[in-house]
C-alpha cells in the first residue's frame, strides 16, 4: 500500500512523485516506456520566457529558476545554460506584434528589452541582415531534455520512489477508499492517485471514469550534425502559435515557429511546433517533409551559416493540451483524492515549478501559486424543465 501512486513518468509526474516522497510519503511511479521518453525527453529544450504566455509567465520564472538549480534538487548532468535570447521580427506587421507580444511578457515580469538590427548582430553576429526589429531576454537559455530522464530516475531511487517502467496501466479501480491501478500482472494501491500522463491524460481519465478534454499536438524537432560554433544565443522568430493547429503553412511567407540554438557540441537544434503526424494509440509518429523544409528554410534566413550544416536527425514528439491552452494542475473534481497535471505549453520549463506546486497541495499544504482547476471544463449543470438553475 502506497501513500500515492503517480501514473506517467515525465517531468510532471516525476517532479510530483519526488517532491511527495521528499514530503514523507511512500510513493510509485508506473511509466509506459521509460522515465522522460515521451515529450519531456524529445523535446527541444528551450528555457524561453519569451515564448511563454503572459498569464504563465510567473509560473515560467519560478520553472526558469528550479532549471538554474536543478543540481540541487534533481543533481547534475542537466546541462542547463543561459545564452540569452533573440526573438525576431522579419516584416512591419512582425514588429508591431513583436511589440505587443513582448510588452505584455515584460510586463508581466520577463526581463525582455528591443533591440534594433545592429544591436542585435552585435549581440548574435551569426544574425542575418533582414530582422526588422528583435527583442532581447538575457535569461533565455536551454537544458538538455535528453538527460533528464537519467537525472529523475537517481533521483526518485534517492528520495525512496518506487519507479515501474515498461508498464502500462490498464485499469483503475476505487476499492473503499483507495485506488487500485493495474500495470502488466500487477496491481498496486494507494490512497492517493495522480494522472500524469500528457498527451494520454484524457485516456487515463476515462480508466477513472473522468471526462479531460485533452488533444494532442505532434512537434517536429531536428538537430544537425556538429559544426564550427555559428551561435552564440537562443534564436526565435515572433509569431502567433495559437493561430492554427497545423502550425505555419509552407508557401505563406517564412512567418512561423522557431527554435534555434546551438549545444555546446556543435550540434544545432532547430525546432518550433512544425507539426508532423502521429498516433496515440498506433505510437508511431511520421515527420512531413514539407514541413522539415518549412522549418529549415526559416532557420536558415535567420542564420545564414547554417547553409553548410547538414541535418543528422528528425523527430517527432507529443504534447497534450486543452482547449484554453492552460495548464491541468489540481484535484479531480468528484473523486476524492485524485489529482491531474499536465497539458502545459512550454511544460518543460514550467512542468518542474507545476509538480512541486501540485505535490504541495497533495500534500495539504498551501501551495505558493494558484493550480489550474481541472473541473473548469466541467458540463454545465443541467438545468430542468421550469428552468430552475437558468442565471
Ligand atoms: C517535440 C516537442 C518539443 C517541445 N519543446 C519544448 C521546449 O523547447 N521548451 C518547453 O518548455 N517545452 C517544450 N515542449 C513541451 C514539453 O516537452 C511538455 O510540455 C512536457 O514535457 C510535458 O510533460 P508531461 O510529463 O506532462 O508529459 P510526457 O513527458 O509526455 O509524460 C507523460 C508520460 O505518461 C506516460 N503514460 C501515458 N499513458 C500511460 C499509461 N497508461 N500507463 C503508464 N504511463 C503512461 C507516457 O509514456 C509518458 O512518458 C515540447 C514538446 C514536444 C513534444
Amino acid at each position: 500500500m502506497y501513500d500515492a501512486l503517480v501514473i506517467g513518468g515525465g517531468i510532471m509526474g516525476c517532479t510530483t512523485a519526488l517532491h511527495l516522497a521528499r514530503g514523507g510519503m511512500r510513493v510509485a511511479v508506473i511509466e509506459r516506456r521509460g522515465l522522460c521518453m515521451e515529450a519531456s525527453g524529445v523535446n527541444a529544450g528551450t528555457l524561453s520566457l519569451q515564448i511563454k504566455r503572459k498569464e504563465l509567465m510567473p509560473y515560467a520564472l519560478k520553472g526558469w529558476e528550479l532549471w538554474k538549480t536543478a543540481s540541487d534538487w534533481l543533481g547534475d548532468g542537466v546541462g542547463f545554460h543561459q545564452l540569452g535570447g533573440l526573438t525576431l521580427a522579419f516584416t512591419d506587421d512582425e514588429a508591431e506584434l513583436l511589440e505587443n507580444k513582448m510588452r505584455e511578457r515584460a510586463e508581466a515580469g520577463a526581463p525582455i528589452e528591443f533591440v534594433h538590427r545592429d544591436r542585435a548582430r552585435e549581440i548574435e553576429p551569426g544574425l542575418s541582415n533582414h530582422p526588422v526589429l528583435a527583442s532581447f531576454c538575457p535569461l533565455d537559455g536551454y537544458a538538455q531534455s535528453n538527460e533528464i530522464g537519467r537525472a529523475y530516475r537517481a533521483a526518485l531511487i534517492g528520495a525512496g520512489v518506487q519507479v515501474f517502467e515498461r508498464s502500462t496501466v490498464s485499469s483503475i479501480e476505487k476499492i473503499g477508499a483507495n485506488f487500485a491501478v493495474t500495470f502488466g500482472g500487477n496491481t498496486k494501491q494507494a490512497r492517493r492517485l495522480t494522472l500524469a500522463g500528457g498527451a494520454w491524460l484524457g485516456r487515463l481519465g476515462a480508466l477513472l471514469g473522468v471526462e479531460l478534454p485533452v488533444e494532442y499536438r505532434v512537434n517536429q524537432v531536428s538537430v544537425t550534425e556538429r559544426i564550427r560554433p555559428i551561435l552564440r544565443t537562443i534564436i526565435g522568430v515572433v509569431s502567433d502559435p495559437l493561430s492554427t493547429k497545423e502550425g505555419p503553412a509552407l508557401g505563406t511567407s517564412l512567418v512561423g515557429t522557431l527554435t534555434l540554438k546551438q549545444s555546446s557540441n556543435g550540434t544545432v537544434l532547430i525546432g518550433g511546433g512544425w507539426q508532423g503526424i502521429g498516433d496515440l494509440d498506433r505510437g508511431g509518429y511520421q515527420i512531413r517533409p514539407e514541413y522539415l523544409i518549412g522549418n529549415l528554410r526559416q532557420a536558415h534566413y535567420a542564420i545564414p551559416a547554417l547553409a553548410d550544416a547538414r541535418v543528422a536527425r528528425t523527430w517527432c514528439g507529443v504534447e497534450g493540451h486543452v482547449p484554453d491552452f492552460m495548464p491541468l494542475a489540481g484535484p479531480i473534481p468528484g473523486v476524492e483524492n485524485a489529482f491531474v497535471v499536465g497539458c502545459c505549453r512550454g511544460g518543460f520549463t514550467i512542468g518542474p515549478y507545476l509538480g512541486r506546486i501540485l505535490a504541495q497541495r497533495i500534500l495539504g499544504q498551501e501551495p505558493e501559486m494558484p493550480l489550474f482547476d481541472p473541473g473548469r471544463f466541467a458540463p454545465a449543470p443541467l438545468v430542468d424543465s421550469v428552468g430552475a438553475g437558468r442565471p
